[in-house]
């Protein structure tokens, strides 16, 4: 299982003075992107405050705690640290006093070139408190600006972006009266936008604004390359030509909430279209489809459906334990898995068994998961993984790891399924992938399952 990387939700209210209520409500339904720290930054008087801890949404906001937190405008950040470190340090949003002013950042996603970035703005003598990549963003708009961020023009702001930040990114930065948010220009994060009566919102997904909207309606995509302002008068916007979209496909296999539309796709509907054609190519005799809950649920359903194999619940989830990736030694992960995930020893018994999940990086949960299993008296497992073995490493703000870790990046199908003790494995492939996104393959990012930037 891979990480998310960050999820950003902002809130400019014509009336009121609760928009932080609105962001906290917001990144609830983003918490799947970042569970390790949340924060809300927001106006008040001339000032923008910022709030921000380690931990969960639920665990963090509380009526006394947004009891203090009042003002117009808010943006809110939910957090898995791609890079820099897991503590406070790193949480965000931003936020920077300067020339009698204020601002304040809410970033997802990673820069490529912010080492070099760095090294530049060091030398201009720019000194970092932090190892986070929003900083560098902070700065950069300071040290190209000089006056005050009062008079900073959407121009200005989305022109330096633009051109300076590469390549992956969603952005929301608040001022004292107004709120802009930028997406990358290859639109590998998504972002969406939404009007109402009361104001004006962005999500990372589209499932944050459920709540304000239950049918979706008049929510649309911030466009890559397109940056939104939005203050008194209304909305704003500048478009960066744009020629060629780089969509993360891991936002479809795994990222996104069920609910969410990514891409222009619901992210289940595209989740049950990988499962069946995972069937089509990888098909074996069994008794029932078992999803690894709940990151294989829907294409297990695809899978089923395909098959004609009922889909059973024969794993449980633990929802009350931190996701396993969260610890960082091996050794914890492996009780990870065991305290997440639980067989149904009635269902599982004897039968022939088709599990499903929608990737294998390391190889180690999907180890621990077929052992699990074959305690459980499974007659046989066939694992069914719904996208692509993943094989390269991403430098676009999600947290594969090194190529050595990829277990599919060192042994081939056969050894994999040795390795992880299937009786049989079968992997999406990519040109299924091709397939399911009706040659609009084009405008996606497959980076991570091609070795070498060449196809197998
Ligand atoms: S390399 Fe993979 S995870 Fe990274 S942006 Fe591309 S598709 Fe997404």
């Amino acid at each position: 299982m891979l990480m998310e990387e960050c999820g950003v939700f902002g809130t400019y209210l014509k009336e009121g003075n609760i928009a932080p209520s609105y962001v906290v409500e917001g990144l609830m339904a983003l918490q799947h992107r970042g569970q390790e720290a949340a924060g809300v930054s927001y106006t008040k008087g001339e000032k923008i405050e910022s709030f921000k801890e380690l931990g969960t949404v639920g665990a963090i906001f509380n009526k006394k705690t947004l009891s203090n937190m009042k003002g117009k405008i808010s943006i809110g950040h939910v957090r898995y640290s791609t890079k820099g470190t897991p503590d406070i340090t790193g949480a965000q949003p931003f936020t920077a006093n300067y020339a009698n002013s204020s601002f304040s950042i809410a970033h997802n996603g990673q820069i490529e070139n912010s080492e070099k970035l760095k090294n530049e703005l060091e030398k201009k003598g720019i000194i970092f408190l932090t190892d986070s990549d929003t900083e560098i963003v902070l700065h950069l708009l300071v040290s190209k600006l000089r006056k005050s961020p009062d008079k900073w023009t959407l121009e200005e702001i989305s022109k330096i972006i633009f051109e300076n930040i590469g390549p992956s990114y969603s952005l929301i930065i608040m001022f004292k009266n107004r709120m802009i948010a930028i997406r990358d220009k290859k639109g590998y994060r998504p972002l969406s936008f939404y009007e109402d009566e009361h104001g004006y919102y962005f999500s990372s997904e589209d499932c944050g604004l459920r709540f304000l909207s239950p049918n979706m309606k008049k929510i649309r995509d911030v466009k890559p390359g397109e940056a939104i302002e939005i203050t008194e008068k209304g909305v704003k916007n500048v478009q960066y030509e744009t020629q060629k979209y780089s969509h993360c496909f891991f936002e479809h296999v795994y990222f996104s909430r069920p609910d969410s539309n990514v891409f222009g796709r619901n992210a289940h509907q595209m989740r049950e279209r990988m499962g069946e054609q995972c069937a089509i190519e990888n098909p074996v005799d069994a008794d029932i489809v078992v999803p690894v809950m709940e990151s294989g649920l829907s294409a297990a359903m695809g899978y089923s459906k395909m098959s004609g194999i009922p889909v059973e619940m024969g794993l449980i989830r633990n929802r009350y334990i931190g996701r396993t990736f969260i610890h960082p030694e091996q050794t914890e992960r492996k009780i990870g898995v065991k305290r997440k995930l639980t067989p149904i020893y009635e269902v599982i018994k004897n039968k022939r068994i088709i599990l499903v999940d929608d990737s294998i990086v390391r190889g180690t949960t999907m180890t621990e998961i077929v052992d699990l299993l074959r305690q459980y008296r499974a007659r046989e497992v066939h694992v069914r993984i719904s996208s692509p073995a993943v094989v390269s490493t991403c430098s676009w703000g999600v947290n594969i790891p090194d190529k050595k870790e990829l277990i599919a990046s060192q042994k081939n199908v056969k050894q994999i399924e040795k390795h992880i003790n299937a009786d049989s494995l079968g992997y999406l492939s990519l040109k299924g992938v091709r397939k399911i996104l009706n040659f609009d393959h084009e405008n996606y990012c497959l980076h991570c399952f091609i070795k070498n930037n060449l196809e197998e």
